[in-house]
């Protein structure tokens, strides 16, 4: 459903991206692991068109990203037809603050998708039940709990049912007995089988969830594979440090 092959990017003299290749088939879960500033959140930025590459190929659902020799996108009506099928959710929530949850919900489906006002509120609404948030629908975001806000961000992501949902440390900023329920949604929905590209540092979680996890040092994959492999038989050493320290 994804492939980023050789993707590089620099901010300025600063090379964050030196050449990055990864695939997900339809309903893989692949893990990104790595230490601050190695580059995953770049890379879910340039997947998602929140970032200009440098250089790359980047296929998604079958559509190849055209690109610019600087690697801006050629065509704008293709990006915004594939980040209907992309939706990402963050470490700080980024709901609409000043709409309820249903009219965060509802906005992209209405807005960008035209979907009907009615179907897309009705499709709101089993969206919230299915994230426990059922009896929210009216509430602002300002009154519920960061584990409360961050699955009403992820039911507004399930709004497009998207071909890829990118995940950036989705339970960093949540206090730790918020972490769980959090956990628990997005388990629910690789266990369905959508494709998810997942930046944690939650590292049980992740190799219980993931299929394949991919772990980024300095801008580069330094080691890949399935996480019995990654997490139980390292082979890099600087990825034995980075297990170690973060254990
Ligand atoms: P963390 O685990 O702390 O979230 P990360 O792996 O997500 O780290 P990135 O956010 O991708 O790391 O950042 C990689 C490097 O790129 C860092 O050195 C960062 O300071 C730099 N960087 C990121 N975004 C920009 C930007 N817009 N302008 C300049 N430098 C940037
Ligand atoms: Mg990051």
């Amino acid at each position: 459903a994804i492939r980023v092959s050789d993707l590089h990017k620099s901010f300025g003299s600063l090379e964050v991206l030196k050449g990055v290749s990864l695939t997900a088939k339809q309903g893989d879960v692949v893990a990104i692991i790595g230490g601050s500033g190695s580059g995953k959140s770049t890379m879910l930025r340039c997947i998602n068109f929140l970032e200009t590459p440098n250089s790359g190929e980047i296929v998604i659902a079958g559509e190849t990203v055209a690109m610019r020799p600087d690697g801006s996108p050629a065509d704008r009506r293709q990006i915004e037809r594939i980040r209907t099928r992309l939706a990402m959710v963050f470490q700080q929530f980024n709901l609409w603050t000043h709409r309820t949850l249903l009219e965060n919900v509802i906005e992209v489906p209405v807005h960008v998708l035209k979907m009907p006002r009615s179907e897309a509120i009705h499709r709101a609404h089993e969206l919230l039940a299915r994230v426990g948030l059922g009896d929210k629908a009216d509430a602002f975001p300002a009154f519920l709990s960061g584990g409360q806000q961050q699955r009403a961000a992820i039911a507004r992501a399930l709004a497009v049912d998207p071909n890829v949902m990118l995940f950036d440390e989705p339970t960093s900023a949540l206090d730790p007995e918020l972490v769980g329920e959090v956990l628990t949604v997005i388990r629910d929905l690789a266990a369905e089988g959508r494709t998810m590209l997942l930046v944690t540092h939650e590292m049980k979680f992740a190799r219980e969830v993931a299929n394949h996890v991919v772990y980024l040092f300095e801008g580069r994959i330094e080691e890949q594979g399935p996480p019995s492999e990654v997490f139980g038989n390292p082979k890099s050493e600087r990825l034995k440090q980075f297990l170690s320290s973060v254990a």
